[in-house]
């Protein structure tokens, strides 16, 4: 597709391309460029165009995210909640950010925003202890099934995530509707 129309479709699809920071050319136009249309045809997909600069959480591509989700079933590992509980669903680093953590799907983990919040940048087995006593899990078998989910291969969750976000037309859609059990 061309930028124009790309354009056009990611309007139709509620898109702020103002936020995409598309190349202007100097009469202010939108540049063709390949370049251009790759960030819109990304927004469409309902991948996050990754930012210049920030390497924070929101670099992880939408369908990445949601591999992972899918990968670690919609659940968190830390208090056992699930999309379906209503928590909101984000992805904890094992090693954390800060301390040089990468975002490779080897080091992420599902987990929810209360716990996310909750360990901060803990290190992972201290946190673990932490919510096993809380919630009266077994602290081992934690850790035994954080290591295992983060050791499966991320590429056939990969490609079911991204039929679901086609299927279902973007990223938001597809969890609101397993939120929803609709799926
Ligand atoms: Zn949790």
């Amino acid at each position: 597709m061309k930028l124009a129309e790309l354009i056009a479709t990611a309007v139709a699809k509620g898109i702020d391309v103002k936020a995409l920071e598309l190349k202007r050319t100097k009469k202010g136009e939108f540049s063709k460029t390949r370049q251009n249309e790759k960030i819109v045809e990304r927004a469409i997909s309902g991948d996050t165009a990754p930012p210049k600069r920030s390497q924070g959480m929101n670099w992880i591509r939408k369908d990445k995210r949601l591999s992972i989700y899918i990968r670690d079933g919609f659940a968190c590992p830390y208090c056992g909640s699930t999309i379906e509980d209503g928590i909101t669903l984000s992805l904890d680093h094992i090693i954390p950010y800060s301390h040089g953590g990468s975002n490779n799907e080897g080091n992420l983990i599902t987990c929810c925003g209360k716990c996310n919040s909750a360990r901060q940048d803990r290190p992972l087995g201290e946190f673990v202890e932490k919510a096993a006593g809380f919630y009266e899990f077994d602290a081992e078998k934690m850790m035994r099934y954080i290591e295992g989910q983060t050791q499966k291969k991320l590429a056939p969750f990969r490609k079911e995530a991204k039929e679901m976000i086609a299927r279902r037309g973007s990223y938001t859609a597809v969890l609101e509707n397993r939120r929803n059990k609709m799926m």
